[in-house]
């Protein structure tokens, strides 16, 4: 086994056919020569093999960045040179940039616009984190008396960061820049689905520079690696994005050892059609807001409600460009929608559909799998739109997390608001209007993390991203990321220049 200390440490081709765990800056096989296959949703074709960790493995990872965390030099370099190294990383993948976007499309049989999005912004965050964190610091606050704090931001330590499948290249970004760029460790967690993009990503890191230890990556199962590292008390941090109910496990889970945890968690989010509102742009923006990614994004905007005035005209649009969406080759340019992510989902997603129908809802378009041609052995799901729903039924309260909207009609501003915050969750939510005044008004009122007005787009580095509610606590993204990846330390000293003496004795 050769270090990076050893031996600069070598890029491989992007695809290939094997992949291997990282850990302590070194490609290696698990401990138990475990493996397992990964497939092409859109497909079924087999991918790649992967080294599968086990608890063991999981122990050598958190001991490796541990180590790096403890006595090696990555926190203690100037944030300059942490800086620069973030720079490479980009650099890196920049230069790799068709065939990351290549293997994340194989990964997730997402369409090649959606990865090459994607790929982009995780280049992008790694150059956001780059620039942030050299202007990072604490503060000096000033004190009555001969006295002065020093407010110091300290690395948290070793975190560990448990990845969804939706978007695994972009997530593993989100969690991994803004980490180190503060100087931790950590051990990342990929969905078992989906590991490629998250194993490159650290390759890349050592490749840059990074030290051994400060990154490593294992995939595994969630209930066994995943747990694993949020229960070991040489963990101090668990960063986790994906559902909310595997969130709420975490969360106490991660109690006994009093972890610092952010969760991003699933999300139910509105999107509200004003009478006054551009409707094409509306359409336009609702279509991108649920079916972009396949409807697979915590932040999909999967209720829909349109004022009654424009309901008509709104949904004979939305149905029929919906209608005109392009599922299949995800490798073509024009192609909207990709693959759902497995079967266990396509069968999740048409239990929503059906359960919605039973309960009296309408589906005016898809509502059932997709048969596409030379794509037989692929997951696909037709987009679907539902309309004659209300807050009882289960597909209007519950994430589906697929192709799929409900849409309802509402009468005036105040119903709006009530509507959309009567969910438990409280990630995303769109307004859509050309009243200045309202949009304020509503943005005010809705309780969500992140409110897009006359717009489809929420998530740019810089922009803080995280949920109210049951869609998890903590922002990614954002300069306030790096806060949560740190300790405040405050040392306060004395000045005068007589010596304190407080009990007089
Ligand atoms: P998931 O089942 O919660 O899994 C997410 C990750 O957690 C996977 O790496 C999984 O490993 C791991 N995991 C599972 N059980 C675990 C456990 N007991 N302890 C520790 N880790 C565990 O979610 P998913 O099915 O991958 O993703 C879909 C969900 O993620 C949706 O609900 C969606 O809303 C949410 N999501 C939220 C955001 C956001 O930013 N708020 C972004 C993306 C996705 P395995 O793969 O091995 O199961
Ligand atoms: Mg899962």
């Amino acid at each position: 086994m050769t270090t990076v200390k050893e031996q600069k440490f070598e890029a491989m081709a992007v695809k290939r056919e094997t992949y291997q765990l990282i850990i302590n800056g070194v490609r290696q096989d698990s401990v138990n020569g475990e493996t397992y296959k990964v497939y092409n949703p859109a497909t079924g074709e087999e991918v790649a093999t992967v080294a599968k960790a086990s608890k063991e493995d999981a122990e050598l990872a958190v001991q490796a960045a541990r180590n790096a965390f403890d006595f090696g030099k990555w926190r203690h370099f100037p944030v300059n040179k942490r800086s620069r190294t973030l720079n490479k990383i980009a650099s890196i993948m920049r230069s790799r940039f068709n065939e990351l976007v290549e293997l994340e499309i194989l990964d997730t049989g997402k369409s090649l616009a959606a990865a090459q999005g994607q790929v982009m912004q995780a280049i992008e965050d790694f150059e956001f984190y780059a620039g942030a964190i050299v202007s990072h610091r604490g503060a000096v606050n000033s004190m009555p008396g001969a006295f002065q704090n020093i407010t110091e931001k300290e690395p948290v330590g070793v975190c560990a960061q448990i990845i969804p499948w939706n978007y695994p290249m972009m997530m593993a970004a989100w969690k991994i820049a803004p980490a180190i760029a503060v100087g931790c460790s950590v051990v990342v967690k990929p969905a078992s689905l989906t590991p490629l993009s998250a194993i490159l990503l650290g390759e890349i890191c050592i490749e840059a520079g990074v030290p051994e230890g400060v990154v490593n990556v294992i995939p595994g199962s969630g209930s066994v690696v995943g747990n694993y590292l949020v229960e070991h008390d040489k963990v101090d941090k668990v960063a986790f994005t994906g559902s909310t109910p595997i969130g709420k496990d975490i969360m106490a889970r991660a109690s006994q050892t009093l972890k610092r945890v952010t969760l991003e968690l699933g999300g139910k989010s509105p999107s509200i059609v004003f009478e006054d509102a551009d409707v094409d742009a509306a359409v336009a923006g609702s279509l991108f807001g649920i079916f972009y990614n396949t409807g697979q994004s915590c932040e999909a905007r999967s209720r829909l409600y349109v004022h009654e005035d424009v309901y008509d005209e709104f949904m004979e649009k939305f149905v029929a460009k919906t209608k005109q969406l392009k599922l299949g080759n995800p490798f073509e340019k024009d192609t909207h929608v990709g693959a759902v992510i497995s079967q266990d989902q396509m069968d999740v997603i048409d239990g929503y559909v059906k359960s919605a129908v039973a309960d009296g809802a309408q589906v005016l378009t898809g509502g059932k799998a997709a048969n596409l041609e030379g794509y037989e052995n692929g997951y696909w799901y037709e987009p679907t739109i539902i309309a004659d729903t209300d807050h009882s039924m289960k597909a209007v309260k519950e994430e589906i997390f697929g192709p799929v909207v409900v849409v309802m009609k509402f009468k005036d501003e105040k119903e709006a608001v009530k509507l959309a915050n009567d969910s438990e969750y409280g990630l995303g939510s769109a307004i859509w209007t050309k009243d200045y005044g309202r949009a304020t008004r509503v943005s005010k009122l809705i309780q969500a993390g992140i409110v897009m007005i006359n717009c489809p787009f929420s998530a740019f580095p810089g922009t803080p991203f995280g949920g109210y509610k049951q869609s998890g606590f903590g922002r990614e993204l954002s300069i306030e990321t790096l806060d949560l990846y740190t300790e405040t330390k405050s040392i306060v000293s004395y000045y005068g220049s007589r010596p304190l003496n407080p009990f007089n004795v």
